[in-house]
């Protein structure tokens, strides 16, 4: 396996960045200039830190890199502007990352994992083989290079694309911190939204620790044997005690809490499952206007077992949980064209 020759400079969490410069750089105000550049500047090379003198420039060049990806492929929706990046990474992996463009909004969509041991019966992702955590740098470098490449800045980030975050709990963590960070890439945390199928004590860690990202619960289905048909490895946790989760994390961020909810034809869109998801949220007391309801229709993929629902069962499933006071939207799909809304990025339709 190839390995990176010298460390990743995007690895090295800010506040361990003084001890490592140490031997080029002395000065705090140094210090933070390079801090600026990494993050807030995004520059992609250390030619580029121009208020740095060129000898401690060319130190950190032989010191660090600053870029690992390799082979950029770029596939741009003729629908909508979404743009899908592949990224092959220093041992030759493919990851994705999606730019996802509106009218007020730059938004990304991120990998945290190559492949993805949970392993969801409906999603591509999850049928890719499961390599290994994708390191603080090489998420972080997903957003600069999007940056960098649209010319704007980013204004909001979603943990939504390939892997599961919370199995990659401190990394991703990092990163958060260096998003929200004033000094760093100063991104206001409900710009933030961390999508999981749901691991409560990880779910806990994140609300004691990052009061205020948004927290995505990927629920899609009503019953415990309903979901673990299709999220396998669940780690046998119950629908009430994630929602119990959910509400902890609500309680101690004050922020908001989407349940995602894919629906899948003749598996869990009927009305019963509607009535049945309410309840849940009822009995949960996440009725309330800081939870809100996505429902997602199915974006297919080559696994054949699951189809789209219906428009007509979309609507009465939307309409049920109207009624019930919830707060529901459907997501509109991004990204169809180029194999980038969700569920799609696989690394084995690569063309
Ligand atoms: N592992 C995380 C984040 C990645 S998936 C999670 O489970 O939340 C982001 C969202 O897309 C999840 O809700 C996921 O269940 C959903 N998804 C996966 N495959 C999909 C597909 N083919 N169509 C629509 N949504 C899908």
């Amino acid at each position: 396996m190839k390995t990176i020759k010298k460390p990743f400079i995007l690895d090295v969490e800010t506040k361990q960045l003084p001890s490592i410069l140490k031997p080029l750089v002395t000065e705090e105000y140094r210090v933070n200039q390079i801090i600026e550049w990494l993050y807030l500047k995004k520059a992609s090379s250390f030619e580029q830190f121009t208020n740095i003198p060129k000898d401690i420039r060319g130190n950190l060049e032989s010191s660090f890199v600053l870029r690992t990806f390799s082979n950029v492929k770029k596939d741009e929706s003729i629908l909508d502007g979404t743009i899908r990046y592949t990224f092959k990474t220093y041992d030759s992996h493919y990851i994705y990352a999606v730019y996802l463009p509106s009218d007020n909004k730059k938004t990304v969509c991120i990998s945290t994992q190559i492949g993805c041991p949970i392993s969801c019966k409906f999603c591509l992702s999850g049928k890719t083989k499961f390599f290994r955590n994708l390191s603080r740098g090489e998420i972080l470098e997903q957003i600069m290079h999007i940056e960098n490449d649209i010319g704007g800045r980013i204004s909001g980030v979603l943990f939504m694309g390939m892997g599961e975050p919370m199995l990659n709990y401190q990394n991703v963590t990092s990163v958060i911190n260096t998003i929200i960070s004033k000094k760093e890439m100063n991104i206001g945390k409900r710009h933030i939204t961390v999508s999981s199928m749901g691991i409560i004590p990880a779910i806990k860690n994140l609300a004691n620790e990052m009061h205020g990202v948004r927290f995505a619960l990927s629920l899609h289905a009503t019953d415990d044997k309903q979901r673990k048909k299709i999220i396998p490895n669940n780690f046998d946790s119950k629908i009430s005690d994630l929602l119990q989760a959910c509400k902890y994390y609500l309680k101690k961020t004050n922020s908001k809490l989407t349940i995602e909810y894919v629906l899948l034809k003749d598996f869990n869109d009927t009305s019963s499952d509607a009535h049945r998801l309410a309840r849940l949220l009822k009995t949960a007391d996440l009725i309330q206007p800081s939870v809100q309801v996505n429902l997602i229709p199915y974006n297919e993929t080559k696994n054949k077992e699951y189809k789209n629902t219906t428009q007509i069962a979309l609507l009465t499933f939307k309409k049920i949980l109207k009624l019930n006071g919830i707060t529901v939207n459907i997501r509109e799909a991004k990204g169809l064209d180029i194999g980038a809304a969700c569920g799609q990025l696989g690394t084995n339709n690569l063309s």
